[in-house]
């Protein structure tokens, strides 16, 4: 004998049910009884109906016409030639009989839980009526029986529960009575031994298939949902979510339990108890193999079975220097809670015994507050106890799976992947048979951990990467290019997806939860919204997507400001823009402590050398125990441009042009000219370097006249024409000692200058062509013969794969 449950969800239509029927009619002959729920929406409309009518709005009988309309209407479709007088008879007289009951309660203005259950029992009644009177016009021999004079249980009305000696028996005798093949049953409901009607819990019509078949000794239990059996993760949470072949009785318990919906937790006991396999398939596609629950899983793969999480937490916390060493505080605290019928769904103790946590659901926090407060109202009176301390708006995650005890280091990984992404816990309970790691979160963090956790312990490691990016000017559209061409390869190589979730101009902002069609990005943004970059932040905050990364390619200090608010929700920030970490040492420092406190990175590769590895490469000599004695280096490419192709043909102002109309220099060519570039550079590679320097301790030594620093860009290139003789003079000078110029910036001990200076073919510095830059690094371990970097320091191209390989930095 085989049970079959229907959940609402399958039978939320005539089409669907049709569908049903097909599956139920396509037996191998065995016999079968099949459980019902209500049509999908209708248990909801119920308890509409009686809230309405208890609050005494005459609107419940609109919600009663919409019940009669949605079966009626299924009806209709079902029996297209006609219908069964006896249940057009039951439906009306059941819909009458609901009309009752909600008048009744209208006129009292009162819902009894008594009450409420009767009203709540017409969704199953009506529904296995109208299947089984389908079943029965197409032939096939099928006897309805009333669950009510089965399932016995006791007066706890919204959640009773069974008395199963009495409804054991029951149940044999019925079976045994009947000659029918088919047995169809409404799920959900019971009666009391006076003949009250009860419900078992939402989601309890799962529970009554598991009764019966347990009562019965069935070969399966088969639970029919709209999903293909028990996934790694919600499907509406995760849209990765991958359906589990087998799973243990315990792990199923486990993710029910903790909030996997697709079957009501109290199911698992009776069957686990006579070890008959629990089948969840899908009633969409019933071809599909669904999810197997056993005793043993033969599958043994991977650590974590699933990820779930169950919303509306309270966490109650009892805290207080009188309660050490002293025993019975939590026998008392967990007294209280059970005589008001409070449900306690995860425990922790600090093993100072200085606290106890508790999480319940939230609707019975206020009245937890109210009972443990008078329980412990002496030892609170006396300051021996803290009054309870309450908390809402949380949620909790829970990692299930047998396998966890044999393998160390998942809560660790857990609680990394969750600090990475800024998602703070506010409790940690793991049970000792390891196989379910709880946390207590913040409700608005849900959807972000349960992702990243799935991400983390399910997706073959590939991790999607959720990128924002200000500024989108010529590094901007590079970088967007250059992630379209490459995103499949770094996909396959380094398991990343990167997407862009939006980019912003000064001007306006361009955003899509699911990412950007790169190609038209740019074009779509300048007809987007015009909004300021806080509200672009804002957004970026709201939106609280895993493993995200802020790109800042613009030369704002606006933008600049956002940073602490970004860094502090652990997104990563990538600063083209120079200003954060050249601005004054203090600052320079809070972005980096920031950074490390909330796990987030703080890069900005470019701000030295564009696309050249001079920060990282520095990095890495001081972590690997180095000491820079000296840096010099060639950090402008406009200037190294510049003074590479003055050769006194012509004008230095054409030469500084031709630099600017190339796309080397800063927008205002003077931050370059001034040496003001070049020192933010070496200030910036001097704090790498460990030394606390703020600008006005780099010495400048400028070769411009005072002239050409005043007024606008056009009198600045005015000001050149009309000094060419100065610029020619250095260049002769130079040139009659067999020498070149160079602007060359140092670091040695800690003192920090920029200048220009002559220097011979013989320098390290003499062949450096174009806009080239080089760093040398005198160290210890280098110590004649410094470490070079050298190669292209300016262009929007360089630029923009510098910053491509921050992302990846950060990414990963
Ligand atoms: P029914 O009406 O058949 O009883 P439910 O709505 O009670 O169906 O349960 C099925 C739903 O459970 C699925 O549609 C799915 O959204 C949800 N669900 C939550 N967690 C999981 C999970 N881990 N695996 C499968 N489904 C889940
Ligand atoms: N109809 C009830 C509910 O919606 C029982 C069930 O569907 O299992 O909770
Ligand atoms: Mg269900």
């Amino acid at each position: 004998m085989k049970v079959l449950k229907f959940g609402g969800s399958s039978i939320g239509s005539a089409a669907n049910i049709k569908k049903v029927v097909a599956i139920v009619g396509n037996s191998d002959g065995a016999r079968r009884i099949l459980v019902f729920s209500a049509m999908q929406g209708i248990t909801d409309k119920l308890i509409e109906s009686g809230n309405r009518a208890a609050i005494g709005g005459r609107s419940y009988i609109q919600s009663i016409q919409s019940i009669r309309e949605q079966h009626l209407q299924t009806i209709q479709t079902l029996f297209s030639d006609a219908v069964p007088d006896d249940l057009i008879r039951y439906v009306q007289s059941e819909l009458s009989e609901l009309e009752s009951v909600c008048e009744g309660v209208y006129r009292v203005r009162e819902l009894s839980g008594r009450t409420l259950d009767r009203i709540l029992s017409f969704g199953e009644l009506l529904s296995s009526n109208i299947i089984a009177s389908l079943l029965s016009t197409n032939g096939l021999n099928v006897e309805w029986l009333d669950s009510r004079k089965i399932i016995k249980t006791d007066q706890n009305y919204g959640f009773a529960a069974i008395d199963f000696t009495e409804t054991n028996k029951r149940i044999g005798e019925s079976v045994n009575n009947s000659k029918a093949a088919i047995l169809v049953l409404p799920g959900f409901i019971g009666c009391t031994a006076d003949d009250s009607t009860t419900t078992l819990g939402r989601g309890g019509s799962d529970y009554t298939a598991s009764i019966i078949a347990a009562a019965v000794g069935a070969d399966s239990l088969e639970i029919w949902t709209d999903v293909d059996g028990m996934m790694t993760a919600d499907p509406r949470l995760v849209r990765k979510a991958r359906h589990i072949a087998r799973i243990t009785y315990r792990e199923a318990l486990e993710l029910s339990h903790f909030g996997a919906k697709v079957i009501y937790p109290p199911t698992i006991q009776p069957v686990m108890a006579k070890g008959i396999p629990l089948w969840i398939r899908n009633t969409f596609a019933s071809g599909n193999e669904g999810t197997l629950i056993e005793a043993e899983s033969s599958t043994a793969e991977g650590i974590i079975r699933g990820i779930t999480s169950i919303d509306n937490i309270a966490m109650l916390s009892l805290e207080g220097s009188g309660m050490v060493g002293i025993p019975g505080f939590s026998r008392r605290l967990f007294d209280a809670l059970s005589r008001s019928q409070i449900n306690v769904i995860l425990i922790t103790q600090s093993s100072s015994e200085h606290s106890i946590c508790v999480a319940v659901d939230d609707k019975h926090s206020a009245l937890a507050k109210q009972v443990v407060d008078r329980e412990f109202e002496n030892e609170i009176a006396v300051g021996k106890i803290d009054p309870l301390r309450t908390e809402s708006g949380l949620s909790i995650l829970a990692l299930v799976g047998d396998n966890m005890k044999s393998h160390t280091g998942v809560s660790g990984r857990m609680f990394s992947t969750l600090g990475h992404n800024g998602i703070n816990i506010s409790a940690i309970a793991q049970g000792s048979s390891e196989r379910n790691i709880s946390a207590a979160i913040r409700s608005s963090d849900v959807r972000k951990a349960v992702n990243v956790l799935h991400e983390e312990f399910f997706s073959d490691g590939n991790k999607q990467i959720n990128l924002f990016i200000a500024g989108v000017g010529n590094v901007g559209r590079k970088l967007l290019e250059q992630i379209r061409t490459q995103n499949e390869q770094i996909s396959e190589a380094l398991r990343l997806n990167l997407r862009i979730i939006g980019i912003a101009n000064s001007k306006r902002r361009l955003i899509s939860a699911d990412g950007l069609e790169l190609t038209t990005a740019v074009d779509n943004l300048n007809s987007s919204e015009a909004l300021s970059i806080e509200p672009f932040i804002d957004k970026i905050v709201e939106l609280n997507l895993r493993n995200t990364i802020f790109v800042d390619l613009t030369a704002s200090p606006d933008v600049v400001e956002t940073y602490p608010t970004l860094l502090r929700k652990s997104v990563s920030v990538i600063a083209c823009n120079k200003i954060a970490a050249s601005s004054n040492y203090g600052r320079y420092k809070f972005f980096k402590d920031l950074a490390r406190e909330y796990n987030s990175n703080f890069l900005y590769e470019t701000n030295v050398g564009a696309g050249l590895p001079v920060i990282n490469t520095l990095n890495d000599l001081i972590r690997s125990g180095d000491r820079v004695n000296r840096i010099e280096a060639v950090l402008s490419g406009t200037l190294n441009f510049v003074f590479n192709n003055y050769d006194g043909s012509r004008n230095f102002a054409e030469v500084v042009r031709q630099a600017q109309d190339e796309g080397y220099t800063e927008p205002d060519p003077r931050l370059d000219l001034s040496g003001t570039d070049v020192a933010r550079k070496i200030l910036i590679l001097a704090r790498e370097a460990g030394y606390r320097l703020e600008m006005p301790d780099i010495e400048n030594t400028g070769f411009l006249p005072e002239s050409c620093l005043a007024g606008s860009v056009d009198d600045f290139y005015f000001e050149l024409n009309r000094h060419e003789y100065h610029f020619r003079k250095m260049f002769d000078e130079a040139r009659n000692s067999d020498k070149f110029l160079k602007y060359i910036a140092s670091l040695k001990e800690g003192t920090a200058s920029v200048g220009l200076e002559q220097i011979g073919p013989e320098h390290n510095f003499a062949n450096l062509s174009g806009k080239d830059n080089a760093v040398l690094f005198y160290t210890n371990r280098y110590a004649d013969q410094p470490l070079v970097i050298k190669g292209a320091g300016a262009g929007a191209d360089v630029t923009a794969a510098g910053v491509f390989a921050d992302i990846i930095r950060a990414a990963r």
